[in-house]
């Protein structure tokens, strides 16, 4: 706290996979011997750059951007760009340090890192987000590569906004590198199913957590918050397998549909009209729209899949899904529970599968694009599918034994960092990262 006064995104991020490390420490005194606490917890490097950009008035306009590179002991840095207001150094640290454990778990070559900038692309033209993203390359492209960092998206940074930095990342090298980028679109050089990992991978983890209780997502009621990319795939694959989804949300508030939203509403307004969620209740009038967002957890439901952003859920948040009779909390977005609620929710017996696991899916895609693209493979949506599937099922298994081998049997949020810890903090030992 005293190195990092400022940043309270990333002191939570720490204190939470700290606390859950605890048993292995005392386990293993290996790696308190060789500091491996104190390594993991700081960036290798951290980049902080400025990003001047034109807007459509003429205007000079200048921007923060950032790229943390925080670990690299199991593969090259591998993490989300993300374009929002809020961020700072605090944000992408946090976002950087919970990456090393995420991309662990998956068993994939990758290590971790994370970027971005305070950069609001909402209200921008698409000429303005061009002329922001190619300045924005013109000083990342030079902490980047195939075996060096390997950037995706995040909030803010899809498809599109890949397409320009790949572009400028292309001109600037001179060279195709299909592998220096993921999230791409198909057409040239993205995986198929890329673009639906994050969301699906979550409800395959979250099922897998039902299945050990006999429950699952069949019947079940649904409430998902956000509307983006991660939110939008997580409702159509919990609908896929029967649940019904009475209520989404974007930074603007909430919708509630009591006969189960309509997918393709959402997709046309968030994916393609670029409008706010509050349009759904003209072609959907007997859904109500209410403004601001936290609400949307006093609609009782089974399953809560909170897939917006950090720290939607607090203790009164928890509470009232408790009180609700919530059975399951699967975690879409990064951190969106403190450390309060997850306490409470596991002091009540309610499943809950955190975001480091659920989440893994859309880095796991990635690293399978980075795979096909090295070997110059094309998978079907069907190959890609089922190796997702495969993994998120590991990864809960992975995570369910890890929390039985350490004393906490059946607490995903200690299994899922003891188990992601354990994999990196070995490479550090045998590279002896002093180097
Ligand atoms: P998007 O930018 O596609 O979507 C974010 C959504 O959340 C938008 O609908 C946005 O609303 C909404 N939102 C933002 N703030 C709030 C809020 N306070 N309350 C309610 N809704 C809000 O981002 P993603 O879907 O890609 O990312 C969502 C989360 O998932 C983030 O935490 C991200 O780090 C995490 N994640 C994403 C991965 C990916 O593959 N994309 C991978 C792993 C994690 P509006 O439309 O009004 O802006």
């Amino acid at each position: 706290e005293k190195l990092n006064p400022n940043e309270p995104e990333f002191l939570q991020a720490v204190k939470e996979v700290f606390d859950s490390l605890v048993p292995v420490l005392v386990k293993n005194p290996i790696y308190m011997k060789q500091a491996v606490l104190e390594k993991i917890v700081e960036p290798e490097r951290m980049i902080s750059f400025i990003v001047p950009w034109v807007d459509s008035y003429d205007n000079t306009r200048v921007n923060r951007g950032f790229r943390v590179q925080f670990n690299s002991a199991i593969g090259p840095y591998k993490g989300g760009l993300r374009f929002h207001p809020s961020v700072n150094a605090s944000i992408i640290k946090f976002l950087g340090f919970q990456q090393i454990f995420k991309n662990s778990l998956t068993k994939q070559p990758i290590g971790a890192g994370s970027g971005g900038s305070d950069f609001d692309p909402k209200g921008k033209s698409d000429l303005e987000i061009m002329r922001f993203c190619k300045s924005f390359m013109a000083e990342l492209s030079r902490h980047i590569g195939p075996y060096k960092d390997v950037p995706a998206g995040d909030i803010g940074v899809g498809e599109k906004e890949i397409g320009y930095l790949f572009n400028e990342y292309k001109k600037i090298r001179g060279t195709y590198e299909a592998t220096v980028l993921s999230v791409k679109a198909v057409g040239y050089g993205g995986s198929f199913g890329r673009k639906k990992a994050t969301g699906y991978g979550i409800v395959y983890f979250v099922e897998e957590m039902l299945k050990d209780k006999r429950l699952s997502f069949n019947k079940s009621t649904v409430i998902v918050s956000g509307s983006g990319n991660v939110a939008i795939y997580a409702m159509e694959k919990a609908i896929g397998l029967g649940a019904k989804v009475v209520a989404c949300s974007d930074s603007t508030g909430y919708i509630y549909d009591s006969n189960g939203v309509n997918l393709e509403t959402i997709k046309q307004l968030k994916e393609r009209d670029n409008k706010s969620i509050s349009d759904y209740v003209n072609e959907h009038p007997d859904a109500l729209f209410i403004e601001g967002c936290s609400g949307i957890w006093s609609i009782p439901c089974d399953i809560a899949l909170p897939c917006a952003t950090h720290n939607e859920i607090n203790r009164n948040v928890a509470s009232l899904l408790i009180a609700n009779e919530v059975k399951a909390i699967g975690e879409g977005a990064n951190m969106p529970s403190n450390l309060d609620a997850i306490n409470l929710f596991l002091r009540n017996n309610v499943l809950f599968a955190p975001f480091k696991a659920t989440n893994a899916g859309g880095v796991s895609v990635s690293a399978l694009e980075m795979a096909q693209k090295s070997k110059r493979l094309i998978w079907t949506k069907e190959e890609v599918d089922s190796k997702l599937q495969e993994i998120m099922k590991d990864i809960y298994q992975t995570s369910m034994k890890a929390s039985q081998k350490y004393g906490a049997p059946g607490n995903l949020v200690v299994g899922a960092n003891i188990a992601g810890f354990v994999r990196v903090a070995d490479a550090m030992i045998t590279h002896k990262v002093i180097n």
